[in-house]
C-alpha cells in the first residue's frame, strides 16, 4: 500500500514533470534544446543541497530571533546575511533573470522549481529573493536604458535587493487610494512623499542598497489607480558613476510583530522628500507594477507548494517513528503513519502538494509563452487555490504530530503560523477572485475557463484509453467534477447584471476551479505513468495520490457548484 514517505524527495516529481508528465520535456522545448529537463532536475537537487546546508538551519532561528528595528536600521537573525551572500556567490538570483536582463533566463518551470525550493528550507528569507526576483522583470520591461544600467544589473546580480512598495495606512487592497505623491524636480528626478507600509524586507543589514519599486501620485494626476506612476527609490542614492552616494530620505519607522515569517522584515517606511526616478509613463504605474504583482502572485503559489512540502515532509518523518495505539490489521509497534486516518492526512497533504506542484510547473511554463491566456487565467487561481489550500495541509501536519504539533518546539507549528499569511499577502484571496471573474471570466463571456475545460475533457479522453481502475475512476470523477464547473461558470455568467451574486461567490468559483485544475494535474500524472510498460513503485505512489485527490478533494468541486450556484445569500 503506497504511503508518503519521510525521504520523498522533490527532485524525482521534478523529473517527471519536466520529461514525462506532459508527454514532452517542456524543459527542452522552453530552451530550443539547449537544455534538458533531466539537466534542469539536476539544477533543483543542486539547489535542494544549498538549502538544506544553508538556507534550512537558519529556518528556526529566523523564527525565534526575527528581524529588529535598531536605531532606525533593521538587523536580521544571526547567520542571514552569511547565507544571502553564499546565495548569491552561487548564482541563484542571477539563475531566474531573465536573459535580457542580463540574467541566465532558466526557464519558467525550473524557476517555479527553484522557488519551491527556497520556501520549502526558508520561506522568510525565500521572500526577499521572490521580491527581488519580480522587481527584475518589472525594469527588465519597463525600466529606461538608465535605469536598467544603474539598478537591473545590481539586482540581476544580487548585489541590490528589490522590494515593492503600494501598502500605506488608508490604501491595502484599494491601491487607488494611495496618497503618496511624487514632486518633479528641476533635475529630472522626483521628490517622494509619503508613508509606507508592510514593506517586505524594505530595510536590513544583508546588501549594500535596497531598490525600492514606489507607487506614488504626482501633481494634478486623476483621481484612482489611474493617477498611480511608479517610481524607483535606493535606499542610498547612486553617483553617476555607478557609486553608492548619501543616503536617500526614506526612514525606516518600525517593523512588525507578526504571527509568522519572523526573519522577513515588515517594514513601515516614511518617505520625506525621497528622491525617486519615473519608471515607464507617468499615470502609468499599474503596468510596471502589475509585471511585478504577476511574478509575486506566481511567486505566493511557489511559496504555499514549498511550506507545504516541508510540513508534509515533517509530518511523514514523524508518522513513522511515532508509536502510538494499536494499528488496526497490523503488527505490534506499527507507527502512527499506519493508522488509517494519519495515511489520509498524510495522502492529503501529498496529493495536494504534487497538484500545486504540477501547477506551479504549468504555470511557469505558461508564462514563458506571449501573453498565453491560460497562464493569465491561471495566476489568480494558482494564487487563491494553493495559497488556502496551503493552511489546511500546514494545519494537517499539526494534527499528524498530535500535541507535538502545538507546542513550538517541533518546529511543526511555525509552517502553519509561515503559511497563514501567503493568502492575504499580494492581493487577498478575494481580490485573485475579483481578478478572476471580472478580468478572465465575465468579460470573455466564458471563453477561457471553457477553453480550459476543453483541455481537461482531452485529458479525460486519453486516461479512458487505460484498462486500469485507477484511470477509470479518475476519468469519471474528472468527468463529473466539469460538468459541476461548466454549471457554475453559467451561474457565474447569469449573475453578470446582478454583481452582489458574482461577487458574494466568486472566491468558492475560485477554490473550485483550483480543486479542480489539482485533479486535472493528477489526470495528466495517471496518463504519463500507464505510459511506461511496467509500472515502479514510484508510479504506484502517483496513482495512489491520483486516486486519493480524486475520492478526497475533487468531490468538493460539487459542493463549491452548489455554493456558486446560490449568489449572495439573505
Ligand atoms: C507580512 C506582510 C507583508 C506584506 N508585504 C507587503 C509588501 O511587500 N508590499 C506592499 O505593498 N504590501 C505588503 N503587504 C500588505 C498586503 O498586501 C495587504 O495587507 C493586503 O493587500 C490587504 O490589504 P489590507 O491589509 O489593507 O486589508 P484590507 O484592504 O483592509 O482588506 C480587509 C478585508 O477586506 C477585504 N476586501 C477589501 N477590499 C475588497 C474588495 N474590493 N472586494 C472584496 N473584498 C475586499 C479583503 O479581502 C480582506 O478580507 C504585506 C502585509 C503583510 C501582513
Amino acid at each position: 500500500m503506497a504511503q508518503p514517505r519521510a525521504d520523498h524527495s522533490p527532485v524525482s516529481d521534478y523529473l517527471f514533470l519536466f520529461t514525462e508528465w506532459l508527454g514532452f520535456d517542456i524543459v527542452d522545448r522552453a530552451t530550443n534544446g539547449e537544455m534538458s529537463g533531466s539537466d534542469a532536475a539536476e539544477v533543483i537537487a543542486a539547489a535542494i543541497d544549498f538549502a538544506d546546508s544553508v538556507l534550512a538551519p537558519l529556518q528556526q532561528i529566523g523564527d525565534r530571533e526575527g528581524a529588529r528595528l535598531v536605531d532606525g536600521s533593521v538587523r536580521l537573525p544571526e547567520g542571514f546575511s552569511h547565507a544571502y551572500q553564499a546565495f548569491i556567490d552561487a548564482g541563484w538570483v542571477t539563475a531566474v533573470a531573465p536573459a535580457s536582463a542580463g540574467g541566465d533566463g532558466l526557464p519558467g518551470a525550473v524557476c517555479a522549481g527553484l522557488s519551491e525550493v527556497w520556501n520549502a528550507s526558508n520561506a522568510a528569507f525565500a521572500l526577499c529573493w521572490l521580491l527581488t526576483s519580480g522587481q527584475i522583470h518589472a525594469l527588465d520591461a519597463f525600466g529606461s536604458k538608465q535605469l536598467r544600467e544603474r539598478y537591473l544589473a545590481r539586482l540581476v546580480s544580487g548585489d541590490w535587493t528589490g522590494t515593492m512598495d503600494l501598502t500605506e495606512p488608508g490604501a491595502g487592497t484599494d491601491l487607488g487610494s494611495i496618497r503618496t505623491t511624487a514632486t518633479p524636480m528641476a533635475d529630472g528626478t522626483w521628490s517622494i512623499t509619503g508613508e509606507k507600509i508592510f514593506i517586505t524586507w524594505g530595510d536590513h543589514d544583508i546588501a549594500e542598497n535596497i531598490v525600492h519599486l514606489v507607487l506614488a501620485r504626482t501633481p494634478d494626476a486623476p483621481d484612482g489607480t489611474k493617477g498611480l506612476s511608479l517610481f524607483v527609490a535606493p535606499r542610498i542614492l547612486v553617483n553617476d558613476d555607478g557609486s553608492l552616494g548619501a543616503r536617500n530620505r526614506i526612514t525606516t519607522v518600525a517593523i512588525e510583530k507578526k504571527l509568522g515569517i519572523h526573519g522577513s522584515p515588515t517594514c513601515a517606511l516614511s518617505y520625506e522628500g525621497a528622491t525617486g526616478y519615473l519608471v515607464g509613463d507617468l499615470n502609468q504605474g499599474l503596468a510596471g507594477m502589475f509585471v511585478m504583482m504577476n511574478s509575486a502572485r506566481a511567486g505566493m503559489g511557489f511559496q504555499a507548494t514549498g511550506i507545504s512540502d516541508r510540513a508534509l515532509h515533517d509530518a511523514a518523518q514523524y508518522a513513522s517513528q511515532r508509536i502510538q495505539g494499536r494499528v488496526i490489521e497490523r503488527a505490534d509497534n506499527a507507527p502512527i503513519a499506519d493508522h488509517p486516518d494519519v495515511r489520509r492526512l498524510l495522502l492529503s497533504m501529498a496529493s495536494k502538494v504534487f497538484a500545486m506542484r504540477a501547477l506551479g510547473v504549468l504555470v511557469g511554463d505558461l508564462l514563458d509563452g506571449d501573453g498565453d491566456v491560460l497562464g493569465e487565467l491561471f495566476v489568480p487561481i494558482f494564487k487563491g487555490w494553493a495559497t488556502e489550500d496551503a493552511i489546511s495541509v500546514t494545519s494537517d501536519a499539526i494534527q499528524v504530530f498530535g500535541g507535538m504539533g502545538y507546542i513550538e518546539e517541533t518546529g511543526v507549528a511555525q509552517h502553519f503560523r509561515d503559511a497563514r499569511i501567503m493568502s492575504i499577502y499580494e492581493g487577498t484571496t478575494a481580490i485573485q477572485s475579483n481578478d478572476l471573474v471580472g478580468r478572465k471570466v465575465l468579460r470573455d463571456g466564458g471563453a477561457n475557463v471553457n477553453a480550459l475545460l476543453q483541455r481537461v475533457a482531452g485529458t479525460v479522453a486519453e486516461i479512458r484509453s487505460f484498462g486500469d481502475p485507477v484511470a477509470q475512476r479518475t476519468a469519471d470523477r474528472l468527468e463529473r467534477a466539469m460538468g459541476a464547473a461548466r454549471s457554475a461558470t453559467n451561474n457565474m455568467l447569469s449573475f453578470a447584471t446582478r454583481p452582489r451574486d458574482t461577487y458574494a461567490v466568486s472566491v468558492p468559483y475560485l477554490m473550485m476551479l483550483g480543486t479542480l485544475a489539482g485533479g486535472w494535474m493528477h489526470g495528466l500524472a495517471v496518463v504519463a505513468v500507464l505510459k511506461h510498460e511496467n509500472l515502479t513503485a514510484e508510479d504506484e505512489g502517483r496513482l495512489t495520490l491520483a486516486d486519493f485527490y480524486g475520492a478526497h478533494h475533487l468531490p468538493r468541486v460539487f459542493a463549491l457548484a452548489e455554493t456558486v450556484a446560490s449568489g449572495e445569500v439573505g
